[in-house]
């Protein structure tokens, strides 16, 4: 029966393959769970009713998700899957399908109450679709995603390791983000080249820090763009034009408690902001 394909196990998946004709795009990020065990530990890990997944493969995560979720929506780029998902996801009422880009799509048609954002992410638009979420202001209460094992480490990592940068100061701008578990690269069909972690990320349902966000990650970015340096230098070089110099962001780095000669890397994102501040005071008075 149709409702009892295993849609972790390879030989199930080649043959549907086969019967629909359809081979893997590489350009799209398409490797597919055959690990039974990593679709019901993501599930697990939804915080709403209402689910939104990215990318559905062959439906396998779906499936999952529409035993645990009120409703869920799927929105997947490659309408070669067509053929299977009808037949996967044929025992699933509550699965909705929008076929396009989920980066080129208006999403605040999509999601208009609290969601869940769920995905085992293609690897080349990973951190461009968690951010652009993040920025989007839409009622995301949570994203649970897998990516690229080095990727979480990058979301979730504290000041003062070699991992912390500019995504690392965003993702806790925006939210309190958690790694859950980690996936090792035998779990995908084909196999990529390396390891994944799922890692939740719970979004401040408010806006947690007072600051214009263009002018705040000008400030960040412009101090990790040479890391290994004291951050004076390109934080002053960045806003030259209002009259930002060396000194400034020296002392504004005094002010907030910190060392003047601070690299990027020793500061939180608390810091970041306090920064942000004396900074932005001394330009408008
Ligand atoms: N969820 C399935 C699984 O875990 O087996 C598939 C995951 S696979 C890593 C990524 C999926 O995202 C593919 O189905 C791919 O076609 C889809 N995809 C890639 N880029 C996308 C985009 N920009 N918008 C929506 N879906 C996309």
């Amino acid at each position: 029966m149709k409702s009892e394909l295993i849609l972790t196990n390879p030989t199930v998946i080649k043959n549907l393959m086969e019967r629909h004709g359809f081979t893997f795009t590489k350009s799209l990020g398409q490797n597919f769970l055959i690990n039974p065990s990593v679709c019901p530990r993501m599930a697990a890990a939804l915080t709403s009713k209402t689910v939104i997944e990215i990318g559905a493969g062959i439906g396998v995560l779906t499936r999952e998700l529409a035993k645990a979720a009120e409703k869920v929506i799927v929105i997947e780029i490659d309408e070669g899957l067509k053929p299977i998902l009808t037949e996967t996801l044929s025992v699933c009422p509550n699965v909705e399908i929008i076929w396009g880009d989920v980066l080129k799509l208006d999403l605040a048609e999509i999601i208009t109450s609290p969601v869940s954002v769920i995905a085992n992410l293609p690897y080349y638009a990973a951190t461009h679709i968690i951010i652009q979420l993040m920025e989007s202001k839409l009622p995301i209460n949570s994203l649970i995603v897998m990516v690229q094992e080095e990727v979480a480490q990058r979301f979730a990592a504290l000041p003062g390791t070699k991992q912390y940068g500019s995504v690392s100061v965003a993702t806790r701008f925006y939210s309190q983000p958690k790694t859950l578990f980690k996936v090792s690269r035998g779990s995908f069909m084909p196999a990529p080249k390396v390891d994944s972690a799922v890692i939740r990320f719970d979004l401040f349902a408010e806006k947690k820090y007072d600051v214009d966000e263009n002018l705040f990650f000008r400030l960040v970015k412009a101090a990790f763009s040479e890391r290994r340096k004291q951050m004076c230098n390109p934080v002053s070089k960045e806003f030259s034009e209002s009259g930002i110099s060396k000194e400034t962001v020296k002392s504004a780095l005094e002010e907030t408690g910190k060392n003047p000669l601070s690299r990027a890397e020793e500061l939180s994102v608390d810091e970041f902001a306090e920064l942000y501040s004396v900074l932005m005071k001394g330009l408008s008075t």
